[in-house]
Order: structure tokens, then C-alpha cells, then sequence
């Protein structure tokens, strides 16, 4: 069993999920009422600048039918220095997926982005972190099958995760091949269990000091920290479906902070594309 330690200084990495407004909860759009108000571009852009100004490159899991749809955006993500990794193709729930179709949309999105930017992607996240060791087991065989070496799934978290968790990169052996990292994401563990302070929401809502303050823990303990953000959070004038108060809050609340908060985090901090972070464990048999 490989022993996992680190090498050199910490750096953290913050990902992208590079999908548009509507795609949340696993919510695959069917109306064309709804393409025509695509906004994922633009958004984008936002993001891109905002880490351009920060000189941080990142890790963008894009999801296949955006990438196809918008076929300009994963060479301009690629040409600014960024890793472009894998969301899926249709944003369908991993656990909603057949084996078979999961592997023929990681193929389809692999083959679409080595097309448009000459690299195929080694790393992979689920839509919702809907990826878990106990109801979708062979989706880690298909993933270290298919040549991807990181997986950003897992999250310790209640609800939508697993609690108990570890908040660690761990690797995860697969029956088919070796095995494949996971880097979950992070997260501020308290008294009344983890909270979600790496990304989404709790990301927006908490206060800057509390998340700071967990990002320092991760580095005084030797762990990357795994930030996450949607381009929706950036963009805060964007359309967004009606989901009821508290999907609604969860989705597309307090937008107006993201990219403060994430500019004054990428500032104080070092960070690396997720596949360099990886590279920075060593495996030793
Ligand atoms: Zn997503």
C-alpha cells in the first residue's frame, strides 16, 4: 500500500466546475428557452481574469456538452496555462449512470478536449460529488482504466458525502489498474462536524477570516487545500432558476462575494493546478 507524504512547499489549488447558470443539482436542461440564455463564456471570463491578476494558474473540469457547445473556450482556458480536466459530458448524477455510460461519457469528453487543445485530461470530478467508494465502486476502476490519475469527488461532507471522510489526498485502488488519487475538498472541521468552506455556498456565506483560517490549518498540517467555485458565483447579474429558497440560496446566494474572497485568497497563498499538486505526493511502495 502506497505511504502518502509530500514533497516541498504546500501549495493549494483552486478548480473550476466550468459549467453555466442552469446546471445545478444535477439538472441537465432540456429547454432551448434556457440555451438561449447560455452565459457560460462570459462568465468564464471572469474567472480567467480574475486569476490572471492574481498570476495563479488553476484546474478546469469541463464538462463535455459546454466544451462541444462553446468550442473556443477550452483552448482559451489551455492558453493561459491552465489544466483542463474532466466534469462528465451531461452533468447526469454518476450515481444516476449505468457502468457502461459512465465510461462513454468520460471517453466522449476526453476525446472532445484532446481534439480542441491537444492534451487529454487525467482528472476527473463527478457532477455533485455524486462519486462514493460504497454506491459506485467501479466508476474508480473505469477512471484508472481510462488513464486518469486524480479523482476531486469525495467530499467529507454530511448529506452529500461521506462525514467520516478523510480530508487528505489518499489513494484509492482499483481492480483493474494500480489505483488513482483522490483530493477531496476542503473543508473546516469543528465540533458539530466538517463544513463546506472550500467551495459553493459555505465558500460565499462564511466569514473571510474562518476560511483563511482553515487554509492555514491545511498548511501547518502539510495538506493541499481544494478550492472549488462555479463561474455562475462570479458572475453575480446572471439569470438563475427558480429552486425555492433554500436551493436558490445554495446555487446562486450572496454572489456579490465570490470573487473578492477569491482574490484575496489566491493573493495570500500558493497555488498550483491540481495535477501539479498531485505530482507533489510521492508514491512509495
Ligand atoms: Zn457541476
Amino acid at each position: 500500500m502506497p505511504i502518502e507524504r509530500h514533497s516541498g512547499i504546500i501549495a493549494h489549488a483552486i478548480t473550476v466546475d466550468v459549467e453555466d447558470w442552469y446546471h445545478v443539482c444535477g439538472y441537465v436542461p432540456a429547454q432551448e428557452r434556457i440555451r438561449h440564455q447560455e452565459r457560460v463564456e462570459q462568465a468564464v471570463g471572469l474567472v480567467l481574469e480574475l486569476l490572471q491578476t492574481c498570476g495563479v494558474r488553476g484546474t478546469f473540469f469541463m464538462l463535455g456538452s459546454v466544451a462541444q457547445q462553446h468550442p473556443d473556450l477550452a483552448p482559451r482556458i489551455a492558453a493561459d496555462g491552465h489544466e483542463l480536466a474532466s466534469h462528465g459530458w451531461s452533468h447526469r448524477l454518476v450515481t444516476g449512470l449505468s457502468a457502461e455510460e459512465f465510461r462513454a461519457e468520460l471517453v466522449r469528453t476526453a476525446d472532445l478536449l484532446e481534439q480542441q487543445t491537444g492534451r487529454r485530461p487525467f482528472g476527473f470530478r463527478a457532477p455533485r460529488w455524486s462519486l462514493s467508494r460504497e454506491t459506485t465502486p467501479w466508476a474508480f476502476d473505469i477512471l484508472a482504466e481510462q488513464g486518469y490519475r486524480y479523482d476531486s469527488s469525495l467530499t467529507p461532507l454530511a448529506a452529500i458525502g461521506n462525514p467520516r471522510g478523510p480530508r487528505n489526498p489518499h489513494w484509492i485502488a482499483t481492480s483493474s489498474c494500480s489505483g488513482i488519487w483522490e483530493l477531496p475538498p476542503l473543508v473546516t472541521s469543528t465540533p458539530f462536524g466538517n463544513l463546506p468552506t472550500g467551495g459553493g455556498w459555505g465558500f460565499r456565506f462564511f466569514p473571510n477570516w474562518f476560511i483563511r483560517h482553515t487554509v492555514q490549518a491545511y498548511q501547518h498540517q502539510g495538506l493541499p487545500g481544494v478550492l472549488f467555485v462555479h463561474p455562475r458565483e462570479v458572475d453575480p447579474h446572471g439569470p438563475r432558476l427558480d429552486l425555492g429558497l433554500f436551493r436558490g440560496f445554495v446555487a446562486y446566494g450572496c454572489r456579490t462575494s465570490a470573487a473578492h474572497r477569491l482574490t484575496a485568497l489566491l493573493r495570500g497563498f500558493a497555488f498550483k493546478p491540481l495535477g501539479e499538486v498531485v505530482e507533489a505526493w510521492q508514491t512509495v511502495s
